[in-house]
């Protein structure tokens, strides 16, 4: 043990009587002093991160981060009872001095060895100081995106889990760091945007334990082997809402802790306890990294920028008594267990020991917790920890040893870098909803259309209807006026006639008879009047007859005209029906091919996420590797498209490319002798290959708002052309038979990566997929997954084989080479993006196997039944990441549709799967499709009944 002066540089001891104290001791970097101001002003908090950390990724390249030494405070517990009766004649072994920062330790009644931490807490100091002096700068650190650790070293007894874990319940005042730290992000977090999700593990004897999940009892730690970041994918994680559930939670851990260790056989003290709360927060705006490394680029429109999410981790560690064990094995321990009890916090002092003193070989590996904690002490992470002591001179030993460790974790550096991503998968989400809205749209037009039409076409038979039918009406009434009158006219004249006969014939008999000349002149005078009279009367009368009848006529021929006004009407009606019903068809066409798109951008979204995961590890890198000539500004180019300014600039540029370098040449250079070469070229290859797919993106989404639904489908169509441009060029100067050729040759995963991803991309079309299927692709594919670790290589190889599986033309071959094997196999990596490849690939497969069973072309059992996927199927069905549920869903109704597959998935539990289905699947359709067949089914039927399904 070292107990010179003043060798530690950051003055954590020296050694001085109590007499003097010329030694100088170089003050550490304090503690934040006032923790309350700073969770407004959002900086982290004694480092003044803001202010000297690089402000863009993006411009700087540069993300090794800002320096953050591992801050340590010292508790000193009050004496317990039984100290006070044993210890009643003796002095405490420590002596604090709270304000200089320093404690003494007394090696005997003259003289002592002074050492200072970052902050010195008596055992007066209460927890809600002690909360805000150890654990809330790193608690304010996490909600701005960074990595944090708060934990508690010392031996047995001394007050770690009372530090950390007190629930606090009765007295409010007593609620420890787990408790607070809570209760600080629920009040700074989001319900709406925002996410806090929680493990709780228990680390005993190198075994990790899940605290929520008693059954979950030997979980495993995974490291991403590029950026280091280490998870536990088999770990219940819990989203929490509000305090009392997260409480809750900790009783429940804390009783299967409990449980746990009756069962081992020990004590808690023996094991560590992790709490690890995982806080997502979507950050709007101006101080984000990435925001301001995109916000000038004229490029990426508004709706096509990808939101930002800050990913922060709080790690609070209770770890095991830091007594030594007795290794005599006493105790119920053998010498192995505890060889093996010690293993994880002996490995944690050597690794502390060894960065303390900035040794090239840290050994992290040695132990599950120092791999837990590899970011904590000399990661990325924001580090606070406090050490227990108790006052009792019997353990002055112990109390020694606990102060040396937390002197020399004092001296560990870390550089804190900021977890900040751009958020794809809720960039997809929105992309989504709009395409939703915009065929929303479409249909809602659509079925105005069939309206209007509808509409129009009654309006106007009703209109000729109406006018037929009072143009007869009229007709007729005019006709019999016209023939009454005329006939009233007739009778009256006829009258009249027979009339003037009878006068007549008495005129000539009285002039016979009487022969008086003057009489009878006088009386033929008479008649003679009276009969022109009569004459003139008569021609008035027929004259009228006749301007009456004239009106008639007139009527008759003004109807006449009205009639042929409305056959007009009628025939222009009808034209306007079937210039509506052209209009509908070209909405269908329309249609038709919006969907297409839509297919189009999900399996292209699996290349945004690629270029995504590429950028971020380029990021990670710190800058770009070296590449040799005219290739270093091709892959600036090819990668950086929107530096040019025009819209056209990305087509432009790469026209440019093939021109200065030539495709034959870049895919030449795939099979260069240097690896860093190779890589290049096969990034620069998937880049061709998906060329034009952000412009597909941008038109999309930019002109949807300007132009109408028109406009933005010839915007697709065009660049849609485009890119298929460039993959058929691709293809035809054998890029894919070289890409393929890679996925053989290489043995590094990077290559491996890239071009899987090309190959996805080239997968998406039909010509494409039978090349690759003919060139031995799917074996390559398998051979890849088989042996891939990083969970973006597994995605990659997953999406092309998916897009395979969606080829009806394939299936038997693709089998039969073991694609569903291979794919099944990648379920291992348990990454839910990996999965969602992996379903989409079944879902496919499943969807054209049932359609050649419904054509006839095949029959028997499902292939992949035979295959094995059933049981994986069963298991994810409900998984709550919902593009592998939906995908499980639609290959669950598809197997279920023949009958062959019943018998084995009522045997494999399918048959609830379905149920639930039918009952609470979110998309209707194909709640309908399952609710369908199990009615339609006779197999389900008898499954359902002997299962006691109530359907
Ligand atoms: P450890 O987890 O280090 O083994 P505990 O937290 O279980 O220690 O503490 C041991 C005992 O000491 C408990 O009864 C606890 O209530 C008590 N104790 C610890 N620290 C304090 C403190 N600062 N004030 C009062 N009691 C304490
Ligand atoms: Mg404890």
């Amino acid at each position: 043990m070292a107990t010179t002066a003043g060798v530690y540089r950051n003055g954590n001891h020296s050694r001085n009587s109590q007499s003097t104290s010329n030694n100088k001791v170089e003050k550490p970097l304090s503690f934040n002093p006032n923790p309350k101001k700073s969770l407004k002003s959002k900086s982290l908090p004694g480092s003044g991160l803001r202010k000297s950390a690089p402000p863009s990724l993006g411009t700087a390249k540069d993300d090794t981060g800002v320096p953050g030494r591992v801050r340590v405070a010292v508790r000193l517990r009050p004496r317990n009872e039984e100290e006070m009766v044993a210890d009643a004649d003796f002095a405490d072994c420590v002596e604090l001095l709270p304000e200089a920062k320093r404690l003494k330790l007394r090696k005997n009644n003259w003289d002592s060895d002074t050492y200072e931490f970052d902050e010195v807490l008596t055992e007066f100091a209460s927890q809600k100081r002690v909360y805000e002096v150890v654990a809330k700068p790193v608690v304010e650190s996490v909600m701005d995106g960074y990595n944090g650790t708060v934990m508690a070293y010392g031996q047995t007894g001394t007050g770690k889990t009372y530090t950390l874990g007190r629930l606090g319940e009765e007295d409010t005042s007593a609620r420890g760091i787990m408790v607070r730290a809570m209760e600080d992000i629920l009040a700074d977090v989001s319900q709406e945007t925002d996410s806090v999700s929680v493990s709780y593990l228990q680390l005993y004897m190198e075994t990790i334990q899940d605290l929520l999940d008693p059954t979950n009892g030997n979980i495993s730690i995974v490291e991403d082997p590029k950026s280091g970041d280490v998870s536990l994918p088999g770990a219940s994680v819990v989203e929490i809402r509000n305090q009392k559930s997260f409480v809750e939670l900790l009783r429940l851990g804390e009783a299967h802790r409990f449980a746990a260790n009756t069962k081992l056989n020990t004590e808690s003290s023996r094991s560590h306890a992790i709490l690890m709360v995982h806080v997502k927060r979507s950050v709007k705006g101006r101080d984000s990294i990435l925001s301001s490394e995109t916000g000038n680029n004229p490029h990426m429109a508004k709706s096509l920028k990808p939101p930002i999410i800050r990913k922060g981790k709080l790690v609070v560690v209770d770890l095991a008594g830091s007594e030594r064990i007795d290794k005599s094995g006493s105790g119920g321990h053998t010498l192995e267990e505890a060889k093996s009890i010690n293993l994880s916090l002996s490995a944690l002092g050597k690794c502390i020991n060894a960065l303390a003193e900035n040794s090239s070989h840290v050994p992290i590996r040695d132990s599950k917790l120092t791999r837990l904690l590899r970011d904590s002490f000399g990661g990325s992470a924001r580090t606070s920890l406090v050490i227990t002591i108790g006052p009792s001179p019997r353990h002055r030993g112990e109390t020694a040893s606990t102060i040396m460790f937390g002197q020399r974790a004092m001296k560990v550096e870390n550089m804190l870098k900021l977890k900040e991503e751009f958020d794809y998968k809720s960039l997809s989400r929105r992309l989504d909803i709009q395409l939703e809205k915009l065929i929303a749209e479409h249909e809602k037009q659509q079925k105005a259309f069939e309206n209007e039409i509808e509409r129009v076409t009654t309006n106007a038979k009703l209109q000729i209807s109406e006018s037929e039918r009072t143009y007869a009406v009229e007709l007729e009434k005019e006709r019999l006026n016209y023939q009454k009158e005329y006939m009233e006219s007739i009778k009256k004249l006829e009258e009249k006639w027979g009339m003037n006969q009878q006068k007549h014939a008495g005129g000539e008999n009285i002039a016979g008879l009487k022969d008086e000349s003057s009489n009878w002149i006088s009386n033929g005078e008479d008649s003679r009047v009276a009969n022109m009279e009569e004459l003139s009367e008569m021609k008035t009368k027929l004259q009228k007859e006749t301007l009456l009848r004239k009106a008639a006529e007139e009527e008759v021929n003004k109807l006449k005209s009205q009639l042929a006004e409305l056959k007009k009407s009628e025939a222009s009606a009808k034209s306007d029906i079937s210039k509506l019903q052209k209009k509908l068809e070209d909405e269908a066409c329309q249609k038709e091919k919006l969907e297409g798109e839509i297919a189009i951008l999900q399996s292209q979204l699996l290349q945004i996420s690629f270029e995504a995961d590429e950028t971020a590890r380029r990021i990670d890198k710190g800058s770009y590797e070296k590449v040799p000539g005219s290739l270093d500004s091709l892959m600036l180019q090819v990668r950086q498209p929107q530096n040019n300014d025009s819209g056209n600039g990305e087509k432009a540029s790469i026209a440019k490319l093939f021109e200065q370098v030539g495709l034959q040449r870049i895919l030449s250079l795939l099979e260069a002798e240097d690896v860093d070469v190779r890589i290049h070229a096969v990034k620069v290859v998937a880049n061709l290959a998906a060329e034009g797919f952000f412009l597909v993106l941008y038109q999309h989404f930019a002109s949807a708002s300007f132009y109408g639904q028109h406009q933005l489908i010839q915007n697709c169509a065009s660049s849609d052309l485009l890119s298929k441009t460039n993959q058929e060029k691709i293809v035809e100067a054998g890029g894919l038979t070289s890409l393929l050729m890679l996925l053989r040759s290489s043995k590094d995963e990077t290559i491996h990566r890239v071009a899987a991803g090309a190959i996805a991309n080239l997968a998406m079309s039909e010509t494409n997929q039978e090349l690759i299927m003919a060139q031995g692709g799917i074996r390559l594919l398998s051979m890849t997954a088989g042996s891939a670790e990083d969970p973006q290589t597994l995605r990659m190889v997953a999406g092309a084989i998916a897009n395979l599986c969606g080829n009806d033309k394939l299936q038997v071959k693709l089998r039969g080479e073991g694609g569903i094997r291979a794919l099944l196999g990648m379920v291992r990596c348990g990454h839910p993006d990996v999965l969602a490849q992996v379903a989409r690939g079944i879902a496919n497969f499943a969807k054209c196997e049932s359609r050649a069973s419904t054509q006839g072309t095949k029959n028997g059992r499902s292939l992949l039944i035979e295959d094995g996927v059933l049981p994986w199927i069963v298991q994810n069905a409900n998984n709550e990441a919902s593009p592998i549920r939906r995908h499980i869903e639609l290959a669950l109704c598809h197997l279920a549709q023949h009958e062959v597959n019943a018998k084995d998935m009522i045997s494999g539990g399918a048959l609830w799967e379905l149920v639930r289905i039918s009952r609470d699947c979110s998309r209707e359709d194909i709640r309908t499709l399952a609710h369908r067949t199990l009615t339609c089914s006779p197999t389900f039927q008898a499954g359902m009944s002997r299962l006691g399904i109530d359907y």
